[in-house]
Parts: structure tokens; C-alpha cells; sequence
């Protein structure tokens, strides 16, 4: 434990960690989800965006310059101006930069300075957004997302943990098409991807209304793809599109993978209770709905004959087609092109 008066830098040393031990460590620690969800951004891809459509002059992860050489090239894109400033993370306001600096200078410095240039400023992530883990209770180092401090550039607000890449690079393609940003809600988030519930969008919704639900992990409702909501699913008071686009190229989305959204893309998740139900405002939570009919598995006989007949039909329509063509085949020597001309005429 810090004693007082004593820096970050006198504490490690006398717990006996190395600068190199201490860099591993932040390292191990760093987050750079939104970037890496970027990075697999499937449509258009990332290297589309950065090779052929944008020029990306500054970017702590994906730069090939490191160093001064980093530093002096966000330096000339900030001097050349006119850019789009695309912040990921969020920004400590308590002391004076020793929460989270770069290159000596604190976070809150680095946007105001990044910001003052841009034309827009597009926050990525719930960190940039609204805070974000950092900014959980009792949120230690004052963080804030960038609409806290940029206050005279429009900010447009992309949360989630991490994002969704599509949201971002529709974005950023609706501004270099149209020149102008989407529309958006009273959160700064585009309408396009938050403006619905992800409750009216979710593939168990059928279930909620039924009044199937979950009640334990693993249970027959759970193997039976049933409503998360008796185990927190965030999804009735959540805005994404997640259940419509998905992650991964649309392969899947928590809760398609079993698990109750956690609402990341809502201001101040990080303090909810993950597994309790939220409260619902217009609906009875519908335990009381009557229950939906189990479906019958078996197959009658009756269905198993009327499907053999059919199956027979159709084998049968196909020998005769088979024969038939054989027929032609063999007792015709025009070549096969006038034949079909001649079938065709004969049709019309
Ligand atoms: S409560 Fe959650 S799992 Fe259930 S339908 Fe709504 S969003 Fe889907």
C-alpha cells in the first residue's frame, strides 16, 4: 500500500518491481478491445478502410511509427486539420495525468489538443463514451468519457464493450459519403444502430412473451435456447443492434451464445447487478401469460402415407421423364439445337 507522501514510482521500488516488470504489467493490463474489434471489422474490412479509402495518420496500435516518430506524426495531422478524431478509451480527470499519460502528457491534454483541429470527434466504446469500467463506482480516478470535455465539436457516441466494428465503419462511410454525421438520439448515439431495443429484436423474445424462461445456467430452458431475462438480461432497457448485425461477420451475439446482455452500450452498466432482472415499465412480466402448447414430436402414419404417395409421384414423373428423353435421344438424328428449337415452337 502507498504510504503517505510517497509516488507510484518509491512504492514499486520498494515492493521490488523493475521499470521492464512494471511496463509488462500495464501492458498484460491495457485494453484496446475497440481497436481490435476495428481490426475485424468485416464489411468493409480494415484494411479496405485504411489502405484505400482513409488516410489513418495516427493510431496508437496499428501505427507502424513508435516513438517520437508516433509522436510527431499526430503532431502534423493535428497542424494539418479538417480531420475526423476517433477516441477510444476514457479520460481520467482526478490529479494531474499520472492516472493515464502518453509521451508525458495526460489523457485530458491529449484530446483537447487532438480535438481542437478536428471536425468531428467519434468516441468509440462505452469507455469514451460514458466512462466505462474505469468510471465504475467509486470510480477512483474521475474518468469521463469525451462528450464530458469536448464540448464545441459535434461527438458522435459509438458505446459498447467492445463495439461493434459495423457501427463505426458505417459511420465514418455516412460521413464521407454525405459529408454530414447520422442522426442521432439524445445519448449522441446513431439512430441507425441504437435506435431499438434489443429486446424487440432478440430471437427468444417469442420465449418472454410465452413466458419461458431460464432459471438456472444449464437448465432445460437454457439447453432450450428460453428468455434470459430471469437472469439479468439487460436486453428490455437496452438500445443496440447486436441482435440484427451480431459480431464476428454475423456469426453470433451473447445472447445467442447463452448469455444475458449486460447492457454495455447504456451509460453507468458497469455498476449494475449482472444477474438481476431489471425492472420492466410497461409490461407485467408475463409468468402470468398463459403457457404455449409443447409441440407434438411424433409423426402421425397418416402424413408418413401421404408422403410416400407424393415421394412415388415424383420418382414416378421422374422415370418418365428419364424415358422419354432417351427415347428422343435415340430415335432422332437432328442435331440437338434445331430439336429444342423445334420443342419450343411446338410450346408457344
Ligand atoms: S429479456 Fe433478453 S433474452 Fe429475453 S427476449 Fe428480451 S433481450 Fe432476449
Amino acid at each position: 500500500m502507498l504510504r503517505l507522501g510517497e509516488s507510484v514510482q518509491e512504492f514499486l521500488a520498494r515492493e521490488g518491481m523493475s521499470r521492464r516488470d512494471f511496463l509488462k504489467f500495464c501492458s498484460v493490463m491495457a485494453c484496446a478491445g475497440c481497436s481490435e474489434a476495428f481490426l475485424r471489422s468485416p464489411s468493409p474490412t480494415a484494411a479496405e478502410l485504411v489502405l484505400d479509402v482513409l488516410s489513418v495518420d495516427y493510431h496508437e496500435t496499428i501505427m507502424a511509427p513508435s516513438g517520437f516518430q508516433a509522436e510527431k506524426s499526430k503532431e502534423d495531422a493535428i497542424a494539418a486539420g479538417g480531420y475526423v478524431l476517433v477516441v477510444e478509451g476514457s479520460i481520467s480527470t482526478a490529479g494531474v495525468g499520472e492516472y493515464c499519460c502518453v509521451a508525458g502528457k495526460s489523457s485530458r491534454y491529449i484530446l483537447e489538443e487532438a480535438a481542437k483541429n478536428a471536425v468531428a470527434v467519434i468516441a468509440i466504446g462505452n469507455c469514451a463514451t460514458f466512462g466505462g469500467v474505469p468510471a465504475a463506482n467509486p470510480n477512483p480516478t474521475r474518468a469521463v468519457g469525451v462528450w464530458d470535455i469536448v464540448k464545441d465539436k459535434p461527438v458522435v457516441n459509438i458505446p459498447g464493450c467492445p463495439i461493434n466494428p459495423a457501427n463505426l465503419t458505417a459511420t465514418v462511410v455516412h460521413f464521407l459519403t454525405y459529408g454530414s454525421l447520422p442522426a442521432m438520439d439524445q445519448l449522441n448515439r446513431p439512430l441507425f444502430a441504437f435506435g431499438r431495443r434489443i429486446h424487440d429484436n432478440c430471437e427468444r423474445r417469442g420465449h418472454f412473451d410465452a413466458g419461458e424462461f431460464v432459471l438456472e445456467w444449464g437448465d432445460d430452458g437454457h439447453r432450450a435456447g428460453w428468455c434470459l431475462y430471469k437472469m439479468g438480461c439487460k436486453g428490455p432497457t437496452s438500445y443496440h443492434n447486436c441482435p440484427t448485425i451480431r459480431f464476428n461477420d454475423g456469426v453470433n451475439w451473447p445472447i445467442g451464445a447463452g448469455h444475458p446482455c449486460i447492457g454495455c452500450s447504456e451509460p453507468g452498466f458497469w455498476d449494475w447487478e449482472v444477474y438481476q432482472p431489471v425492472t420492466l415499465n410497461e409490461v407485467t412480466p408475463p409468468t402470468t401469460y398463459p403457457s404455449v402448447e409443447k409441440p407434438v414430436r411424433e409423426i402421425s402414419p397418416t402424413s408418413i402415407a401421404i408422403s410416400g404417395t407424393a415421394v412415388g409421384a415424383v420418382a414416378g414423373a421422374a422415370g418418365a421423364f428419364a424415358y422419354s428423353a432417351l427415347t428422343k435421344r435415340s430415335s432422332h438424328t437432328k442435331p440437338e439445337v434445331e430439336e429444342i428449337e423445334s420443342e419450343e415452337s411446338a410450346e408457344h
